[in-house]
């Protein structure tokens, strides 16, 4: 209202400005006719002063109203304000109410469903009480039948009594009627025996002159024993006096000392050439200083050896003098057949097998995972005591269960630890994984600890048990378990599982202390670890499992970031070819063949090849056509561009090809798929993409040639399970491929060592170039082919040898060891 009644009075005075503007106007009319001369001066002065008097009256009303007006205005504007506040106010206090409207519905269906319950409560506190009085007759009822059984237990009890009483009468009667028996014939025999006895005196009395006379021998060999030992013991005598007097004529200390100082610069020169170990020449110093006489024969024997011959010779002083059987334990993330993912767990298990054979004492400790294959660890038992080991700053428990795999004893330790590290489906790619295998390797050295075991070598494999090697110098050493040597097996470098540092102080290991470049810092970035590294340091062997992948990794180009690490450790790395499993890869026995063969008998090969063929729905109209296999992981490294292209260019050049694989990596396996799919109904090409040991098998029997186009390959397994099954290698020449496939056609290798067909460069144009190579072969000359299928069968890729080479490496260590702790 305020605000209208102001708006009526602002129109009013704008009705007054424009009477004033009107007058104004007037003003200025006079003004100008007087300028003209036509009104006369007084009448327009007089005029003037009426309208100015008048004009000013009102402009000064005009302008008071105006004022009051202002302030009026700016009243109301500030009343508005608080107005508009109000009413936002009241808005806001009306959702609250429509809110609180909200809730108090929600309320009341609430209630209404207590009261429900209460309702179904009610019944149920009805039913509890008819079930009270059930029970309590129930209860009556047992009472009753337990008063009863009491009664019939003792009855029984007396029962049982009599019954022995019985038993123990039957007993006697029988024992009574046994000697009635025995007393009838004795009188019945007594005549005879008497005669028995005579002849029994007689015989003993032959026999006692038997005895004396060979009582008699006896003392003279004793005696002719006694002089031989007194006339040995003689000689032993004079040997020592000669010996001694030898020594005393020509000393080890009497050699010039000019003569141990010379041998002593030898060693330190060797040393400093990189030619022997910083340990060897430790070792060799101290022969010196104890003017060990090993050392000195050494010396003198080999001074007509060029150098390389006279280290060899030094050298063969370190190695241990006899094979002694040695205590090995695996402690590995795989084992073949209960938990594969690739190579590692055929090589836990072949070269376990291998050493055991050997008479050595192998264990192996694994994790015992939710997805192992338990049926092939028939007798798995879990060990009443369970196992305490630090993670986090706290203790946790762990469940050792033990079961024998492949004839081998394995520890499996189940963490009882809330992160569940082992029940996880699968064995790796989980995002904990560096936790997982940190606490597992702790766990694994606690377990050998408690057990009081006194190993001579502990054996890790890959990232996921390389903190043993760091766990064990720098936490265990000290607790007491210190009888081993560690040797660290790296199987792939592309592995290396480095992480921030700080994730290392999960396992107990002093970040600080460890977290530097000689030690387990990542070389690509100081405020990570690489346990890869830090194994490769701590070890006293480090092995990888080709020669060719040994010499690759230590070059920038393949070593992975580790190859200055490797290089700086070369004296203790070392290559050695890994195996095969040759009972489980045996064609002769395989039960996952059609027909079995060997290489005697390999046209029964033919049969396997049709039973796959038609197994698969491939065509199997023609048994000569050549049958062209991979099997593999699907992953960068095995060369997936390779297989894909092979797959085309065999079937151009008139073959079959079948594909087993599966891949990690999500974009390849849909990649493959999709190859698969379109393929789904080809006569001659099939992609089976998942994981099947047992078709596997079939494969390599039935397939003419198998592809490893791999980028790199650090030992490979299947190019030599391949030829066990006399199925031909094509190869890319690098890491253990290059060890162990010889191309057919290289002038340069010996003729009995060619075994396949290899190529070099990882494209198109050289794989094309081998693989039209090998079916050029295949097509044309038949019986070199059947030649060749036989030789590759007949090759030994045994554990056997490789297994030696271990040992070999075990036992200078342990002897190494010893030798440097006897002299300390
Ligand atoms: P990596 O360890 O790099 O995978 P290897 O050649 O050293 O390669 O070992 C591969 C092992 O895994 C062989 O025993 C091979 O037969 C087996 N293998 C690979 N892929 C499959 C698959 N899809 N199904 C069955 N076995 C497979």
């Amino acid at each position: 209202m305020k605000l209208a009644e102001t708006d009526a009075r602002l129109k009013v005075a704008a009705q007054e400005k424009i009477h004033v503007e009107l007058l104004e106007d007037q003003l200025e009319k006079m003004r100008n006719e007087l300028s003209g001369g036509s009104v006369n001066e007084e009448h327009i002065q007089e005029m003037a002063n009426i309208v100015s008097s008048a004009q000013l009256d009102l402009v000064n009303s005009f302008s008071q109203e105006l004022d009051l007006l202002r302030a009026e205005n700016m009243s109301l504007k500030d009343e508005l304000k608080v107005l508009k506040a109000e009413l936002s106010n009241i808005k806001e206090t009306d959702q609250r109410l429509q809110m609180l409207e909200e809730d108090r519905s929600s309320m009341e269906s609430s209630l209404k469903k207590l009261e429900y319950k209460l309702v179904a409560s009610h019944d149920d506190v009805s039913k509890i009480s008819s079930l009270k009085s059930e029970y309590k007759t129930l209860y009556e009822k047992v009472e009753d039948l337990q008063k009863l059984l009491d009664k019939a237990t003792k009855q029984a009890d007396q029962a049982i009594l009599v019954l022995q009483q019985n038993q123990e009468l039957r007993k006697k009667v029988d024992r009574l009627e046994e000697s009635l028996g025995e007393a009838d014939a004795y009188r019945l025999s007594s005549e005879k025996m008497q005669h028995y006895n005579e002849l029994m005196q007689q015989k003993m009395k032959l026999l006692d002159e038997r005895l004396q006379r060979s009582d008699e021998e006896i003392h003279s060999y004793v005696q002719s024993y006694q002089d031989s030992m007194k006339e040995f013991q003689d000689t032993l005598n004079t040997l020592k006096q000669e010996s001694k007097k030898r020594a005393e004529d020509e000393p080890m200390n009497d050699k010039p000392r000019e003569f141990w100082s010379r041998l002593l610069l030898l060693i330190d020169g060797w040393s400093l050439e990189k030619k022997i170990s910083v340990d060897e020449a430790k070792l060799f110093r101290e022969m010196i200083r104890n003017r060990d006489e090993s050392i000195c024969s050494a010396y003198m024997l080999s001074k007509q050896k060029n150098e390389g011959e006279i280290i060899a010779t030094f050298l063969k002083l370190t190695s241990p003098t006899t094979s002694e059987k040695l205590h090995v334990i695996h402690i590995a993330a795989e084992m073949a057949p209960v938990a594969k993912v690739g190579g590692l767990g055929d090589v836990v298990s072949g070269l376990g097998k291998a050493l055991q054979k050997n008479g050595h004492l192998v264990e192996i400790i694994l994790p015992k995972y939710d997805c192992m294959n338990y049926e092939l660890i028939p007798d798995l038992k879990a060990l009443d005591v369970p196992i305490e080991s630090y993670f986090d700053g706290r203790l946790f428990k762990n469940k050792v269960w033990v079961g024998t795999v492949e004839g081998l004893p394995v520890y499996f330790i189940e963490p009882h630890h809330p992160g569940k590290f082992f029940w996880r489906g699968q064995f790796y790619g989980e995002q904990d994984d560096f936790k997982r295998f940190s606490f597992f390797s702790r766990a694994a050295l606690e377990l050998l600890l408690q057990a009081g075991k006194k190993p001579d070598i502990i054996h890790c494999h890959d990232w996921q048990t390389s903190f043993v090697a760091p766990l064990y110098w720098d936490l265990y050493v000290p607790k007491g378990l210190n009888s081993a040597r560690i040797c660290f097996t790296c199987h792939n470098f592309e592995y290396q599982g480095s992480a921030p540092a700080s994730e290392l102080a999960s396992c107990g290991l002093d970040v600080y202390h460890l977290n530097r470049p000689d030690r387990m810092q990542d070389n690509s970035a100081n405020d990570r670890v690489n346990p890869v590294k830090g194994a490769i340091v701590f070890s006293n062997i480090v092995t990888t499992v080709s020669p060719s992948y040994a010499q690759e990794v230590q070059t920038a180009e393949a070593g992975r970031g580790l190859h200055a690490t490797l290089n700086s450790h070369s004296k203790k790395f070392v290559g050695i070819l890994n195996g095969i499993d040759t009972d489980a890869w045996n064609p002769a026995t395989d039960p996952f063949l059609k027909v079995q063969y060997n290489w005697n008998d390999i046209e029964a090969k033919a049969d396997n090849k049709q039973a796959l063929r038609r197994r698969l729905g491939m065509s199997s109209s023609n048994t000569k056509l050549p049958l062209i296999a991979c099997i593999t992981r699907l992953v960068p490294q095995k060369g997936v561009h390779l297989i894909r292209h092979a797959l085309y260019r065999t079937l151009e050049l008139g073959g079959q090809f079948v594909l087993l694989g599966s891949s990690p990596v999500p974009q390849i396996q849909r990649e493959f798929e999709d190859i698969a799919n379109n393929f789904k109904t080809h006569e001659d090409a099939r992609l089976i993409l998942k994981y099947d040991e047992a078709l596997s098998h079939l494969i390599y029997a039935a397939s003419d040639m198998l592809i490893i186009p791999s980028i790199f390959e650090p030992c490979g397994l299947t190019q030599m399970i391949a030829m066990r099954y006399g199925s031909i290698p094509i190869a890319r020449k690098t890491g253990g491929l290059n060890d162990s496939v010889f191309d057919v056609d290289d002038d340069a290798v010996p003729v009995q060592y060619r075994n396949g067909f290899t190529f070099l460069k990882a494209d198109e144009k050289a794989f094309n170039n081998a693989l039209e190579r090998a079916l050029h072969h295949y097509n044309n000359y038949g019986d070199d082919w059947k030649q060749l299928v036989q030789k590759v069968m007949n090759i030994d890729f045994s554990w056997e040898s490789s297994a030696s080479l271990y040992e070999e490496l075990y036992q200078k260590s342990v002897s190494r060891a010893r030798r440097s702790a006897n002299q300390n």
